[in-house]
């Protein structure tokens, strides 16, 4: 840390008081700052000083960099089907997602002059495809509610302020924070960590909120990287990398639990991704085995009917030219399966793509109806946190009020976004998770301030 006496820092002469600090100037630390002016000004209450703290020069990296800078910012449907992607942490999430929900989102850009578009997967991105409209709605609104936006400021530390401080008013605060900069220190009576997470550290999320709130008596479960492509041992779809295959379901052994999903998969130099490994990636451990169904285990019989029925009409044809004819319907997309993933499972099975249909020997069908209905291949491991999109693990729940999102063990320290043990499947719902955490919480900061 910087010597403060020598720092020539003048302007802010090393010390300034708040009535809320807010760390971390991503989505759900301007949402909540700007939800809170919003409502203390609404009330004809001009007075209440809000600061938020950046570490970058600039606030919403990572928010710039989203939905590969489209912003995918939330996704349709109604709450409840909603909740659905949250993985176990959805009964946390009710609260806040139903206090501030996706239409809620969609209006407030609305008003504010931005348009959203629905895609027909249900993700919702704003209609001029750009995330720094996005960003600049939300950097205008903080300058119209008077909130001191301070960049290039890293909060280093964060501490309760055990014997109190007086106030810019000359008020003794009994409860507060102390938060310290390389240029000064901050002090407030309510404090909120909207640091996120781990991921794209690049950005600035780099875990300090982990820190922070660990340092003021909090559970941090063990974060890792959640949205991120699974590396398989012994990959056998490098030549593959680039094509999409629709709604496969994809299943994952761990230990004695097996779990299922669906939806699209992207075979990658090394591995898998695509919408149905990422949003699996939160449940998967290198060592685990994922079984890739291009056709559903429970078509398997009338596959095999269609197989031996084919072989019995054109049993001289080549293996390969065989399957291509398997007709769409088998797949739950509907669509073919394409010919080079056809002849890479043939290879994986073992049998020469220009055998006959005829020439197959009942232990190769067994195999290759194995592999087409459920192919394992073993996770060496994920992608780390410069690629995957969100972190797994944060500020334990339990320790959090879901209905404020203010610690149950620290009065006046609120807790949002990605910092919290929460995330979302891909589509709009981490966003959507920031702006929802950031609104609730701002809510019980008003009432706290008014
Ligand atoms: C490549 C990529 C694409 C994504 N696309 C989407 C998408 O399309 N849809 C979607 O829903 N989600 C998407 N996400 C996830 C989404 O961006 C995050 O979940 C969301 O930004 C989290 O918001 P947040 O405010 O909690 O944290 P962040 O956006 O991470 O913001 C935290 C802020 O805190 C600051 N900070 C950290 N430490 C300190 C400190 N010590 N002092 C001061 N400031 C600090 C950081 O610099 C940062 O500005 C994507 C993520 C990535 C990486």
């Amino acid at each position: 840390m910087r010597n403060l006496e020598t720092a020539g820092i003048e302007n802010i002469n090393c010390r300034e008081e708040a009535d809320l600090i807010i760390i971390g100037a991503g989505p759900s630390g301007l949402f909540c700052a700007i939800k809170a002016a919003g409502s203390i000004h609404n009330k004809n209450k001009h007075y209440s000083r809000i600061i938020v703290l950046e570490k970058k020069g600039t606030p919403g990296r990572k928010l710039l960099i989203s939905g590969s800078s489209r912003c995918n910012i939330t996704h349709s449907g109604d709450i409840q089907e909603f909740l659905s992607h949250y993985g176990e942490h959805s009964r946390f999430m009710r609260p806040a997602l139903l206090s501030f929900t996706n239409r809620d989102l969609v209006s407030f850009f609305a008003e504010k002059g931005l348009a959203m578009i629905e895609e027909e997967s249900g993700k919702i991105f704003p209609a001029t495809g750009r995330s720094r409209n996005v960003l600049d709605i939300l950097v205008r609104e903080c300058e119209a509610h008077k909130i001191s936006l301070h960049s290039d400021q890293k909060v280093l530390s964060l501490s309760k302020k055990e014997h109190g401080f007086e106030d810019r008013f000359g008020h003794w605060i009994e409860h507060g924070f102390e938060a310290i900069t390389e240029d000064g220190f901050y002090l407030s009576p309510l404090v909120v960590i909207a640091t996120g997470g781990c991921s794209y550290p690049a950005t600035g999320s780099s875990g300090d909120g982990y820190r922070f709130a660990r340092a003021l008596g909090h559970n941090i479960i063990e974060p890792g990287p959640a949205l991120t492509p699974a590396y398989i041992k012994d990959y056998p779809f490098r030549e593959l990398a680039g094509i999409s295959i629709p709604d496969v379901q994809v299943s994952l052994q761990h230990s004695e639990t097996t779990r299922t999903n669906c939806g699209d998969i992207l075979f990658t130099h090394e591995g898998l991704s695509g919408p149905a490994i990422l949003d699996f990636s939160r449940h998967i451990m290198p060592g685990d085995t994922i079984r890739l169904s291009i056709i559903p285990p429970e078509r398997r019989p009338e596959l095999e009917a269609w197989f031996l029925k084919r072989t019995e009409e054109m049993g001289g044809k080549g293996l390969k030219t065989l399957l291509e004819d398997l007709p769409p319907a088998f797949c739950r997309s509907g669509q073919s399966i394409p010919g080079r993933l056809i002849a890479k499972i043939l290879e994986i099975s073992g049998i020469p793509a220009e055998l006959k249909g005829a020439q197959l020997s009942r232990h190769l069908r067994i195999t290759l109806f194995n592999n087409l209905t459920g192919l394992p291949l073993e996770v060496a491991r994920l992608g780390g946190w410069d690629i995957a999109m969100v972190s797994r693990g944060g500020v334990d729940l339990g320790e959090v009020n879901s209905r404020t999102m203010e610690s149950r063990l620290v009065k006046g320290l609120y807790l949002v976004g990605e910092v919290l043990d929460v995330d979302g499947d891909t589509g709009g719902y981490n966003l959507q998770a920031a702006f929802s955490t950031g609104a609730l919480a701002a809510g019980s900061i008003a009432k706290k301030l008014a």
